[in-house]
């Protein structure tokens, strides 16, 4: 489904030129659960940006069903990051001012998903903080809410940035079980991570250091 190949990213520090990607090629097939580890600073950010057609890389290609997908028009690009991806982040990144049930209505793009927002809240535990917002929401719950905003829309793959790395393990492994019940039920997911708590499900683990993979 995803082919990622030979991705350089540098970023300029100052006069100095850093290489956080160092030609990292990998597959992804449709189904897979993948994790990557690697310590702070090891790319894996970066790695999942240049996925989600985020980051530009400086050489290689992302090939989603055989298209560099930075070959794209920027209309095209904008559509994939809208409709195929979904991503969680450490930070939750949801918008302050807005409930729960907002917050994920704005990743819906179509009235039928709007209308399993509901269920989602129910299975994710959620349905008495509806109408809450962040600030008045546990780790836990925050961190389930932006996994219902993730893939609300029926995405072909998740990507999680850390989505653990505030959770306690209660939580972490709630998290992670609804994770694995997004891709049992057909859902590709690649997980970063700097640590391995995502091991028992993964189909593949790759582990990055220096912004080259060191085992797949
Ligand atoms: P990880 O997620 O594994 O911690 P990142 O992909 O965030 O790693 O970063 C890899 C390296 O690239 C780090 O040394 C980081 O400081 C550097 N880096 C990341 N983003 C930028 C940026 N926008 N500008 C300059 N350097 C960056
Ligand atoms: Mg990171």
């Amino acid at each position: 489904m995803l082919q990622i190949r030979n991705i350089t990213k540098k970023y300029k520090k100052g006069n100095e030129v850093f290489t956080a990607l160092d030609d990292v090629s990998f597959d992804v097939d449709k189904g897979d659960f993948i994790t990557v580890t690697g310590h702070s600073g090891s790319g894996k950010s970066t790695l999942l940006n240049t996925i989600g057609g985020l980051i530009h890389p400086d050489n290689g290609t992302v090939l989603y069903n055989d298209e560099n997908i930075y070959g794209y028009p920027q209309s095209k690009l904008d559509e994939y990051r809208k409709l195929k991806v979904g991503f969680i982040f450490q930070q939750f990144h949801l918008l302050p001012y807005l409930s729960v049930y907002e917050n994920i209505k704005m990743a819906c793009s179509e009235d039928k998903q709007v209308r399993r927002i509901g269920r989602y809240l129910e299975e994710c535990s959620l349905s008495e903080q509806r109408n809450k917002f962040p600030a008045q929401l546990s780790v836990g719950e925050k961190q389930r809410t932006a996994f219902i905003r993730a893939i609300i829309g029926g995405p072909e793959f998740l990507l999680a940035d850390e989505p653990t790395g505030n959770l306690d393990p209660g939580n972490c492994s709630i998290l992670l079980d609804l994770i694995s019940e997004y891709n049992k039920n057909g859902g590709t997911v690649i997980l970063v991570s700097h640590h391995e708590p995502a091991a028992i499900y993964q189909t593949k683990g790759l582990q990055l250091q220096k912004g080259k993979i060191i085992s797949q």
